[in-house]
């Protein structure tokens, strides 16, 4: 019963077992395939984000399912030593990826690195800022169970902005995209990381994510203010942003 269509009828647990296997089996090819398979773009849409967030010197951030770092290293630089960014993922591989890259760069000092599932953040409630959680939701099982759990640890006045893939806005985009997805990317995924399934897990769980509509609702119904959401290169990815007040 486990169809390379058919994550909707996996059972919880094997599902978190199989992010988790997709991620390590990514994680060191990951950052390439990112630039690759968007052609650059992921830079644009992650710094429109960071121009969405409302960042200042002094900052709390949570960057949620951060993978290899992109927002919690540029974030880093914003909220400056007074500031403190975490970077929280569920995969130990992903993490230590990322660990590895920015102390690289000489990224240090105001970042920690904490292994959490969104689902149940291990932080106090009213912590953060600012939580960001780019490229993360639509591989989370319960997304209203993470959006409450997101609410909780944010501090009145605080936001959540969600990057994500979602609903292209017109036909002829639509059908090109799934081309693009459905076809090529599991080929470069062959080509680049050695595993087209992992691509098509991508593609497939992409088409499963929420709309930009249903996810705003979602986000309403975890206690989200004034939400509100952006369309990105057509509404191939969209970025929600909401409230806690
Ligand atoms: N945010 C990074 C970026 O934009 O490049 C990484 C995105 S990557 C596509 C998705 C990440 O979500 C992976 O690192 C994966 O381990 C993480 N993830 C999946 N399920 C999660 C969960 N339940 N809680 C926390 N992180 C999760």
């Amino acid at each position: 019963d486990q169809t390379h269509f058919g994550f909707k009828q996996v059972a919880t647990e094997q599902k978190v077992s199989m992010v988790a296997d997709v991620f390590h089996s990514v994680a060191a090819k990951y950052d390439v395939m990112n630039d690759l398979m968007s052609m650059g773009i992921h830079r644009l849409w992650k710094r429109f984000t960071i121009d969405c967030s409302g960042v200042r010197t002094g900052h709390t951030i949570l960057d949620l399912a951060g993978g290899t770092g992109d927002l919690a290293a540029k974030f880093s630089k914003l909220v400056g030593p007074s500031g403190k960014v975490i970077l929280a993922d569920i995969n130990n591989a992903m993490l230590k990826v990322g660990r590895d890259k920015l102390r690289n760069k000489g990224i240090v000092g105001n970042l920690e690195y904490v292994q959490a599932n969104a689902e149940m953040l291990p932080f106090p409630d009213n912590t953060f800022d600012i939580i960001t959680i780019a490229f993360g939701l639509r591989n989370v099982t319960d997304k209203d169970k993470a959006l409450a759990s997101m609410y909780r640890v944010l501090k009145p006045g605080g936001r959540l902005l969600v990057l994500e893939f979602s609903k292209p806005q017109n036909e002829l985009l639509t059908k090109a995209y799934d081309m693009y997805s459905f076809h090529l990317l599991p080929k470069m995924g062959q080509l680049v990381a050695n595993d087209s399934e992992s691509y098509q897990y991508l593609a497939e769980s992409i088409r499963m994510h929420p709309d930009q509509e249903t996810l705003k609702s979602m986000m309403e119904s975890a206690g989200f203010e004034q939400t509100s959401y952006h369309n990105l290169t057509g509404g191939i990815v969209a970025m929600h942003r909401g409230f806690k007040f």
